[in-house]
């Protein structure tokens, strides 16, 4: 579904990307996991079109992407949740889905998938009326992941989900990303500094380190691994 080769992206002078390398199959959830600044933001910005490469091929569903603009990336069905969950703090619940949606043209298409979300997220449902500004950080985080689904995406890139979260919003939100994988089929490239729970709920996974791709395989063997015990999964 997606292949990434060779892509070196910079913010300036600054080589953030170093030729990385990642394949993702339809169906898979894959996690992307590193340490602060090893460039795992800069990797979903380069994706979605919101950062061009300077070298290398991001092809999605066999399309070459570079180059494209990002919302014309995101008609092809690829859909990314930023880091920092950006909802529309004056807007209320069903108004930031309805933004979500600026791409649908049917209003009953728009209706049906508001309700879709609500039934993926009832607490959204219970706070439809609320402003995004005052819903707690797990809510928020589930408003912007409900946002993401309204293009239906068979992609959808998902940036630290779990950041700042209390753990009763962490196990919802990975128990969201597994249900979304298996009773839809959505394709999930995750990134996140929890490492053990991404690990937990991905097939595969990728290890970014200063901008280059230290390790990949099957999420059980990079788990296994001694260097991302110490590094990421807290062992000494
Ligand atoms: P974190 O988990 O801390 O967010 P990350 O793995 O997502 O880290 P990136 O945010 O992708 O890392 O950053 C990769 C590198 O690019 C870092 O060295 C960072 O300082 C640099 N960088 C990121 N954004 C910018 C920017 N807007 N301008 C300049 N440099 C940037």
């Amino acid at each position: 579904m997606l292949e990434v080769n060779g892509v070196h992206t910079y913010y300036g002078h600054i080589h953030a990307l170093k030729g990385i390398d990642i394949k993702i199959n339809q169906g898979e959830v894959v996690a992307l996991i590193g340490g602060n600044g090893a460039g795992k933001t800069t990797t979903l910005r380069t994706l979605s079109g919101m950062l061009r490469p300077k070298n290398g091929e991001v092809s999605f569903k066999g399309r070459n992407i570079v180059g494209m603009p990002a919302h014309d990336i995101m008609g092809l069905g690829m859909s990314h949740v930023p880091e920092g969950r950006r909802i529309f703090p004056q807007l209320t619940v069903r108004e930031n889905l309805d933004i979500g949606a600026y791409k649908v043209n049917s209003r009953k298409v728009i209706n049906e998938r508001i309700n879709e979300a609500y039934a993926l997220f009832p607490r959204l449902k219970e706070r439809e009326k609320q402003l995004g500004g005052t819903l707690s950080g797990g809510e928020q985080q589930m408003l912007a992941i409900a946002r993401a689904l309204m293009v239906d995406p068979e992609l959808l890139l998902l940036d630290e989900p779990s950041m700042g979260l209390s753990p009763k919003f962490v196990e919802a939100i990975f128990d969201i990303v597994q249900r979304l994988n298996q009773e839809r089929g959505t394709t999930i490239l995750l990134v996140e500094q929890n490492a053990l729970m991404a690990l937990g709920v991905a097939k595969r996974a990728y290890v970014l380190q200063t901008g280059e791709i230290r390790l990949s395989g099957n999420a059980a063997d990079v788990a296994s691994d001694e260097s991302v015990r110490k590094a990421y999964l807290g062992e000494e």
